[in-house]
């Protein structure tokens, strides 16, 4: 397939993506500085830890290169951690924390609970044919608002901490980004990252 995606490789399991990737017979670039951009088709935005990740995006000069190939039309797709870069609100961030602000959502970071409350579901995906995906959410983000312009892709029904129970999107797309609250590197499944690619086939 010639296409190459890059996978932000700062902070958090881009490794396991990096695996999926090449499982499709995708090639991947590790992007750790704004030289590793030139040429990719897309770009993956890991889990991890967004603040860390924030820091590490300013220190290496990334923040603003990224954001301005995202600007340029780079397909992105964020998962977990990576969906909080995307976010054009995060909500319980840090003050300082930085991110492309591009994709009109607003997220919870850690919204689900603390590191015990991770959790697995099985999710239906509007565009993967098959077995429902299972999800790995792991102090994930809960999108809290969507703006019209934005796919709901997945929902996953859930009891929060305050008693409450409700169904959030967890699977977001709108024009050339995608992006999950969970982490689709982690169960062998490779259709999400499938429909990345598919997506950037589609207008190749
Ligand atoms: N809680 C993390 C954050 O705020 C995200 C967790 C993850 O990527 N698994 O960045």
């Amino acid at each position: 397939m010639a296409l190459t995606v890059g996978v932000l490789a700062l902070q958090g399991d881009f490794q396991e993506h990096i695996a999926v990737l090449s499982e499709l017979g995708v090639s991947t670039r590790e992007v750790r500085s704004p030289k590793d951009l030139s040429g990719v088709d897309g770009l993956i935005l890991p889990g991890g830890e967004s603040t860390t990740m924030s820091m590490l995006l300013e220190s290496s000069g990334l923040l603003l290169e990224v954001a301005k190939a995202l600007s340029e039309g780079l397909f992105a797709f964020g998962t977990c951690a990576g969906m909080i870069l995307l976010a054009r609100e995060v909500l319980d961030g840090r003050s300082d924390q930085n991110g492309f602000a591009l994709m009109d959502i607003a997220v919870r970071r850690n919204g689900f609970g603390r590191q015990i409350k991770s959790f697995e579901a099985d999710l239906v995906v509007n565009g993967i044919d098959g077995p429902p995906v299972r999800a790995v959410f792991i102090r994930a983000p809960v999108v809290e608002k969507v703006a019209k312009e934005v796919a709901i892709l997945a929902e996953v029904s859930y009891s929060f901490d305050d008693d409450t129970h409700r169904v959030v999107p967890v699977v977001c797309a709108q024009d050339r980004l995608l992006a999950c609250s969970f982490h689709p590197e982690l169960t062998g499944d490779t259709r999400l990252h499938q429909l990345f690619v598919s997506k950037i086939l589609s207008e190749k």
